[in-house]
């Protein structure tokens, strides 16, 4: 298999070529937002100035125009994650949104007092807030399945934890906390035996290696397209045709009628009847982008690449004495979402002093307080790895840890 060009993909992204803080940027914050390529910037351009209008609308050329754009996007989505047709792709806002539409919608519609809600101890907020909201309000009970202690998902726990009152389990594809990858084909078919809906929180997935949701056997599939090198604004939910046509909308207005009366009304086909109002046909028509850009380069490619690179970082950090590293050890267990602390300093002084050489890292809890909780730490620094980091970046990461590292040991 051929190498990454990381020196021609840097090029890609020109908010790379700048300084910050006077030092040469390296970003290593992709886990958050990734950057966008310049294809997905002229793609929108190209879009704004040719043929912005509305979608399923206007029977006026613009208007098909951008209803054709909107569609092909929806039809590219599809395609790219094993979706059977474009019907069981939504666009939403982002992740959070698509995780709030199935609690809102299929959890409103199928949970009640006395059923199970499975999660696991390493969600996003976004994927456990939902949940706890919708178990609360129905009299439902919330279940965790736990880690082992290098952060893998327990899938003992998890037999122990699906049940037959279980009627849905929401899980993250891979942690953005640990980068640990879940053996989610397996939680899926463990789930279904038991006849338990299953949700995957794949934002941290997409895009770093492939994913078929047909093959996963994902009931429901949610991700963001700003950590994909898309615009912010544009999320997807897949979900199966036979279970998004059982759920009621969640939202309403315009679009997502059949036919409105004084009294009533009835709801359009899906996906439709889950897009209520205006979307963001532009960042739709980004996201279809990203995904070229995306397949220009090949996801096994991608993925290759970040698994060594992730393998050079965690022996790199492993080796400033004092750091506690976060996660899996075996790089081809998880991707380049890498946490650690520096015993000692505290994470948001880190990343506060590697920011003044240019390097963006995140530090906190990540969103993610039930499982800071379960590593008995309250936050940790976080860098993580895209397409555009080479092993410069780590090294010029790890030089500034220990520059800081020398730094606050002067005021012990
Ligand atoms: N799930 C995971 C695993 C995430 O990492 C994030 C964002 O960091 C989200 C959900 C929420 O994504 P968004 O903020 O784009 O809705």
């Amino acid at each position: 298999m051929d190498k990454l060009n990381v020196k021609k993909i840097k090029t890609d992204f020109p908010i790379l070529k700048q300084k910050v803080n006077g030092e040469q940027l390296v970003y290593l914050d992709s886990a958050a937002t990734s950057q966008m390529p310049v294809s997905v910037e002229e793609k929108i351009k190209n879009f704004t100035e040719i043929n912005r209008a509305n979608v399923h609308r206007g029977v006026h050329t613009l208007g098909l125009r951008a209803t054709n754009l909107y569609e092909e996007s929806r039809q590219k989505v599809a395609d790219f994650i094993g979706a059977s047709s474009a019907e069981e792709v939504i666009f939403t806002s982002g992740c959070t949104d698509s995780l709030n539409l199935v609690a809102a919608s299929f959890g409103e519609q199928n949970i009640q007092a006395g059923d199970e809600i499975v999660v696991s101890i390493m969600e996003h907020h976004s994927n456990l807030l939902p949940w706890q909201q919708l178990a609360k309000k129905k009299k439902a009970q919330l279940n965790f399945i736990e880690i082992s202690k290098d952060g893998r998902l327990d899938l003992n726990d998890l037999k122990n934890k699906i049940s037959s009152k279980t009627k849905l389990v929401a899980l993250t594809h891979v942690s953005n906390v640990l980068g640990t990858i879940n053996p989610i084909k397996e939680a899926i078919a463990l789930a279904h035996e038991k006849d338990a809906v299953v949700l995957v929180d794949g934002a941290q997935a997409v895009g770093h290696f492939p994913v078929n949701v047909t093959n996963l056997g994902a009931d429901f599939y949610a991700f963001s397209g700003h950590k994909m090198f898309a615009p912010t604004g544009i999320g997807i939910l897949y979900g199966k045709k036979e279970l998004l046509d059982k759920m009621p909308p969640y939202r309403f207005g315009g679009e997502m009628i059949a036919n409105v009366t004084r009294e009533g009304a009835t709801w359009a086909e899906t996906p439709q009847k889950f897009e209520a109002g205006t979307p963001n046909i532009s960042a739709a028509i980004g996201l279809a982008a990203a995904i070229d850009y995306l397949n220009s380069i090949d996801l096994k490619l991608i993925q290759k690449h970040e698994t060594e690179l992730t393998a050079y970082a965690l022996e790199k950090l492993s080796n400033i004495s004092d750091s506690t590293i976060y996660g899996p050890k075996e790089s081809y267990e998880r991707t380049g979402v890498i946490s650690f602390n520096l015993k000692n300093i505290h994470p948001h002084d880190l990343a506060t002093a590697l920011d003044l050489n240019g390097i963006e890292v995140r530090a906190g809890h990540h969103c993610a307080q039930p499982l800071m909780e379960s590593l008995q730490t309250e936050s940790t620094v976080r860098a993580s790895l895209s397409i555009y980091n080479s092993k410069d970046d780590i090294d010029k990461l790890v030089s500034s840890l220990q520059e800081a590292k020398e730094f606050f040991s002067e005021f012990r």
